[in-house]
């Protein structure tokens, strides 16, 4: 699934590239969709993903068993942190991966979970299965 997404951050930059997280309802990710930059001024530091996307997705997931448990997105030549931005734009029920990516390729990956009023977000462990 890393190789993936690093392959995405990888052909958007130095743009944004975004996606959603498919998962079961442990919150084991099984599936990763891309997502088209829609953000309509410079992409180098946004992303938005169209809602009407988002909804489709997430129902296709529900079809089959799944849900859509988060948002990755990439950071160019940026640390894979949540931005103030990204916090004012996030949902509180969704995990958010950020890549750092930068003319090199992927340096580092961080998984965040924003608490219900936006105002921080708790870095979430995470743990890569085999098979
Ligand atoms: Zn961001």
């Amino acid at each position: 699934m890393f190789d993936e997404i690093d392959a995405h951050a990888r052909e958007a930059y130095p743009e944004e590239c975004c996606g959603l997280l498919i998962a079961t309802g442990e919150k084991k990710v099984v599936d990763c969709v891309r997502m088209k930059n829609e953000y309509p001024g410079p992409k180098q530091d946004r992303y938005h993903i169209d809602p009407l996307e988002l909804y489709r997705t997430d129902r296709a997931a529900s079809q089959r068993g799944l849900v859509v448990a988060g948002i990755y997105h990439s950071h160019p030549d940026y640390p894979a942190t949540l931005s103030r931005f990204d916090l004012d734009h996030a949902f509180p029920w969704y995990s958010y991966l950020v890549v750092s990516v930068g003319r090199g390729g992927t340096n580092d990956r961080k998984s965040w979970t924003p608490n219900e009023k936006r105002t921080r977000a708790a870095e979430e462990p995470i743990e890569v299965v085999e098979g």
